[in-house]
């Protein structure tokens, strides 16, 4: 049994100079694949239904399927509900067994986001899950705009809500496609020279592998949100899959070779941010996110959460 809550990971994240993988599921075949990474890179996952994935799939399902990868897991499992934009779909999430739910009230008034989140925390934390709001606003690839988080905002809303962890917007942009946007660090240095919360970056896969160890390494950021790196390699590899063999029909059959390449491009993804290990790993991306360059920059630099 592994099931773990948001707080039980990012915790030891937090003071250890680390960061935790938020991997955004779409169904069974990513889900095992996600789990199999972590295992093989020896960190705990987040697993993560967001919006899309639960108008797909009823959220008791979804539930049910990441608590029993978790059960059979040799490390930390959180069931977290990614983008709950209501007090209902949250309450949908904690009775169905998620360990953790996001509030994301980052579209409405400053002090309707306090309020809002502030409840949820409360109720959440009353049923022994762990929850992670927003503050300033991480907008979308060709969609709505960003608004970058105030650090006076973020002390206010980390004080009144008392959430586990705070999405942050520094640059970060959800649905990139490619890894090129330029996170403000110094944005960062000011939210946690003023909190002690741990930071969450939602589309990391916009955010360039080398920019996330310095990120998980150095700063309090402790979650990367990561799901448009991953749908890209599934989608390719089950395209090819389906167009290797005109004849075959048996979708298991088809989609078990989604497997291999999307369990490699999580545990690039995962090790990246991870804890330092000593033992080094072979990694072959799927699509380009090696991580080996990285991975041999030992720097002993802890959170500056941690000391302030
Ligand atoms: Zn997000």
């Amino acid at each position: 049994m592994s099931l773990n809550t948001l707080s039980d990971v990012l915790g030891p994240a937090y003071r250890g100079g680390y960061a935790v993988a938020g991997l955004v599921v779409l169904g069974w075949e990513d889900a095992r694949a996600f789990v199999e990474a972590a295992e093989a890179e020896g960190a705990p996952v987040i697993l993560q239904a967001g919006p899309g994935c639960r108008a797909h799939t009823p959220l008791p399902i979804l539930a049910a399927m990441f608590r029993t990868l978790a059960d059979d897991a040799a490390v930390p499992v959180v069931a977290h509900l990614d983008h709950g934009y209501s007090r209902e779909e949250c309450v949908a999430a904690i009775d169905a067994g998620f360990t953790s739910v996001m509030f994301d009230g980052s579209r409405k008034p400053l002090q309707q986001n306090i309020e809002e989140t502030a409840a949820i925390v409360e109720l959440a934390r009353s049923a022994g899950v762990s929850s992670e709001g927003e503050i300033g606003f991480v907008g979308y690839a060709a969609g709505e705009g960003s608004a970058a988080t105030d650090p006076e905002e973020a002390r206010l809303f980390a004080e009144a809500t008392q959430v586990d962890a705070m999405a942050v917007s520094v640059g970060n942009v959800h649905l990139k496609e490619s890894a090129d946007v330029t996170i403000d660090f110094a944005a960062i240095r000011a939210i946690e020279a003023v909190t002690r919360v741990p930071l969450v970056i939602h589309g990391a896969s916009g955010v360039p592998p080398e920019t996330r160890t310095a990120l998980a390494r150095t700063t309090a950021v402790c979650k990367f949100n990561i799901g448009t790196e991953l749908r890209k390699c599934f989608g390719t590899a089950l395209r090819e899959a389906v167009n290797r063999d005109p004849a075959r029909f048996d979708r298991n059959a088809i989609l078990s070779e989604t497997t291999a390449p999307v369990r490699q491009a999580a545990r690039n993804a995962i090790r990246a941010i991870a804890a330092v290990r000593e033992t080094g790993a072979e990694s072959a991306g799927c699509e380009g996110v090696d991580t080996k360059s990285t991975h041999g920059e030992r720097t002993a630099h802890s959170h500056a959460g941690k000391s302030a």
